[in-house]
């Protein structure tokens, strides 16, 4: 036999290449043609206990002002974006609009929302796109209410209203490259210079951050080695974050590693209310019950799809939900949806009502979130082989609610905080052995 030329075999390699990359993208409904996918959003099928009457009229006017953009806006285009792992910047100016961004801050052009409301508007955005929910969440439960919270009137003015109409963004940065569930060990300083502050230091994981016009930061103060807040402004000398890449879930959110040289912060960018780490947990005590609604939304999401598919697509001459394995799962979805939303539900009004305490929140965010992890497993075998495609939202879902499992406090560490108080011990710290075992 004739070996082609190494010339040759080069050549027959690219038109190979080049032909295999032109064919276009897969028609799903040639494809797929009994399956309606994601893009087309399936219509809400898991309120199967009517937890709507849990909820005030302005709370369901909210749900479904966010379900209609949701729905209609981000579904049919999160799919590109997400595998591209590229931010949707056209979907802003939409989640803008809704009027919702800010959550419950009144005034400075914020919404006002009760706590109930502004967790649902996050449950709704994750029930089409995870990413999207997460971006508001880092923007607006975490950097806005710091402001919100911890800042001056000055800056409270100064910000929030344009952070509110989603005009600018903002991202939180607390966690670093060697402290993640050990923040408050963070490393970053602050020195006192004349007029301001030099921060030197390095964050990870900042959601938001390539693009943010301003940054949340925490540091220590090398005069008090207290933890004090900061806010950067994008384009500061000595200023870069850098783009996380290869992530399996949140793939739209932009990540990022931020290398801090020397950025110089003015005294009136400093944040007057956060003067230990334990400040930053009046931010924790509200964001932690938004992040458990998050879960709730992604479930929603996929059994929604779920519920929509096993009828729409049929084997040994039946519809998949004709099956009774397919039942159970989608029962076992359906049951462990209704205890989180109820759940999700209590620890809001136990917000409202001043009894929510560090435990309760952390129970509620593991909780939540190990049995999202069970609903969006069941969803990904229902789909077979379409359940590890991202156009029919479980195969993304699945991978999306892993990253929220981990972030603000891991399933493991958020159960630990439980267990401090409900014991009265704390058990983060591994005990050091001071003396030889006799075994
Ligand atoms: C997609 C994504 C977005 C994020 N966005 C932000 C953001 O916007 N801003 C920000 O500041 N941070 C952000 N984070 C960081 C996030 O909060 C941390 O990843 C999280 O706190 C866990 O820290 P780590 O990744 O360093 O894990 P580690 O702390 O290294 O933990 C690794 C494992 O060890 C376990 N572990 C750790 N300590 C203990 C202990 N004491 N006892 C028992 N088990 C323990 C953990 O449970 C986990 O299983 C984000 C993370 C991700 C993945």
């Amino acid at each position: 036999m004739k070996v082609p030329s190494s010339e040759t075999q080069e050549t027959m390699h690219k038109e190979a290449r080049s032909s295999y990359f032109d064919l276009p993208a897969l028609d799903l409904s040639v494809a797929f043609p009994q399956a309606t996918p994601a893009s087309v959003f399936p219509p809400c099928t898991s309120d199967y206990y009517q937890l709507d009457d849990l909820l005030t009229s302005e709370e369901q006017a909210v749900k479904m002002k966010v379900r209609n953009c949701m729905e209609k806006e981000v579904a049919p285009v999160m799919t590109k974006y997400w595998e591209k792992a590229e931010f949707p910047f056209e979907v802003v100016p939409k989640l803008g609009s809704l009027g919702v961004v800010g959550g419950t801050i009144k005034g400075y052009g914020c919404p006002g929302l009760s706590i109930t409301a502004s967790a649902i508007v996050l449950s709704e955005m994750a029930r089409v796109d995870a990413s999207c929910s997460t971006f508001i969440l880092v923007h607006a439960s975490l950097a806005m209410l710091t402001i919100a919270l911890c800042g001056s009137e000055e800056q409270k003015q100064k910000y929030l209203p344009s952070l509110a109409e989603l005009k600018s963004v903002a991202c939180w940065g607390l966690t670093e490259p060697d402290y993640g569930s050990d923040a408050s060990a963070l490393k970053t300083t602050a020195r006192k210079v004349d007029g301001g502050w030099i921060l030197e230091g390095q964050k990870r994981w900042i959601g938001n951050s390539t693009f943010a016009d301003l940054l949340v930061i925490f540091a220590r103060n090398t005069a008090t080695n207290q933890i004090n807040g900061f806010i950067i402004k994008k384009d500061a000398p000595g200023l870069q974050a850098t783009k996380i890449e290869n992530k399996i879930g949140l793939r739209m959110v932009q990540n990022g590693d931020i290398i801090m040289k020397g950025v110089f912060v003015p005294d009136e960018d400093r944040l007057p209310g956060v003067n230990s780490f334990q400040d930053t947990s009046k931010v924790l005590a509200v964001s932690r019950v938004m992040v458990s609604w998050q879960p709730i939304g992604i479930a929603m999401g996929v059994y929604d799809m779920c519920h929509r598919y096993l009828k729409e697509r049929k084997q040994f001459g039946a519809p998949l939900a004709a099956f009774q394995l397919n039942q159970q799962k989608l029962v076992q979805m359906l049951g462990n949806i209704q205890g989180m939303i109820l759940v999700g539900w209590r620890l809001c009004k136990m917000y409202e009502s001043g009894k929510i305490t560090p435990g309760r929140a952390s129970l509620g965010k593991s909780w939540i979130t190990s049995k999202a992890r069970e609903v969006v497993s069941l969803g990904r075998e229902l789909l077979g082989g379409n359940g590890i495609l991202a156009d029919f939202l479980v195969a993304k879902a699945f991978c999306d609610l892993e990253p929220i499992y981990t972030y603000e406090g891991t399933y493991d560490v958020n159960m630990l905080v439980t267990g401090r108080e409900i014991t009265g011990i704390a058990s983060f710290k591994p005990a050091v052995l001071s003396q030889r075992s006799r075994l």
